[in-house]
């Protein structure tokens, strides 16, 4: 090999040996926060487009390592996941947002996301129903997000499971929709109760005609299968209001919160409490 490609193949080793080194210490330090339950959950309103009243939060999931600082869930829920940790971090989340929801000064849902390695394990059904009961949280204040990966294998354990959560009375779901393996199929042959366009289609839907065409006609898929659809990452008033005349019927994003942790949430119900 030439001088100049050994040289690059070393640079590639170092950058690799350096991502591993990154990645076994973050698994480290995620073992840590799981044992000692450092993880917290933030919650981010979901409203409607119209009236702007809140009708759910989203939980999410919020750590701040002693040693790496704040780490954004896109970057170690994917090493939980790989790790075996994603079942502990999730139950942990669901608990959590389960109790709080439950203490809420009105019945607003509580969105829960569910990583493919957890609707996989068996138990899920029966764990969501222990803490339903635990925290006294009814079933259909729960809602469960679920992503398209998690269709795409065993589709008759997928339905069952999903069959047996509705049984709950929790609803389910289809997240970041139109960026996975998005096939038209299974949104009517999985039983969603909801519809959430992914942040890509909203950001410059309002300069983009492309772009307001497919929510138009997503929103038209949804309704049609009796759907609600919830348009993510709404950042600007414009997107809002055009969100809205395109018939979206639940709008999330910075525009209206970001993700607030538990007192925050409670500020942000305090005039739909007294109204
Ligand atoms: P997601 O489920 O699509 O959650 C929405 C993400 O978009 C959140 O990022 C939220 O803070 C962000 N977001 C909301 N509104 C806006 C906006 O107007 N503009 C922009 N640019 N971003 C907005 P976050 O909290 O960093 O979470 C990232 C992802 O990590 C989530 O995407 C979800 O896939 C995953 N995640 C978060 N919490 C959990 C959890 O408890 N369990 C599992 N399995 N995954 C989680
Ligand atoms: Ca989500
Ligand atoms: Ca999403
Ligand atoms: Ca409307």
């Amino acid at each position: 090999a030439k001088a100049d490609g050994r040289g690059t193949l070393r640079f590639f080793e170092a950058a690799m040996d350096q991502e591993l080194e990154h990645r076994r210490r973050l698994e480290g330090r995620l073992r840590h926060a799981v044992k000692n339950k450092e993880m917290s959950v933030h919650f981010q309103p979901l409203v409607d487009s119209e009236t702007h009243y809140p009708k759910s939060f989203e939980a999410l999931v919020r750590w701040t390592d002693e040693e790496l600082g704040p780490v954004s869930p896109a970057e170690f829920i994917p090493v939980a996941e790989s790790a075996g940790l994603i079942i502990q971090i999730g139950e942990l989340v669901m608990e959590a947002a389960c109790r709080t929801a439950a203490s809420w000064p009105l019945p607003i849902n509580v969105s829960v996301n569910l990583s493919p390695v957890q609707f996989k394990r068996p138990g899920l059904v029966g764990l969501v129903q222990r803490i339903l009961k635990n925290t006294g949280l009814p079933g259909s204040r729960l809602e469960l997000e679920i992503t398209e990966s998690t269709l795409i294998e065993n589709r008759d354990e997928v339905l069952s499971t999903l069959n047996q959560l509705r049984e709950l009375g929790v609803k389910i779901a289809m997240d970041d929709f139109g960026t996975g393996y998005s096939s038209l199929g299974y949104l009517q042959s999985f039983p969603f109760d909801k519809l959430k366009i992914d942040r890509v289609f909203v950001t410059d839907v309002e300069t983009s005609d492309q772009k307001a065409s497919i929510v138009r006609a997503v929103v038209a898929m949804g309704h049609s299968l009796s759907m609600r659809v919830v348009a993510e990452g709404v950042e600007t008033e414009a997107q809002a209001a055009l969100l809205d005349r395109l018939e979206c019927d639940e709008l999330q994003g910075f525009y209206f919160s970001r993700p607030l942790p538990e007192p925050a949430v409670l500020d942000f119900l305090d005039p739909f409490v007294k109204a």
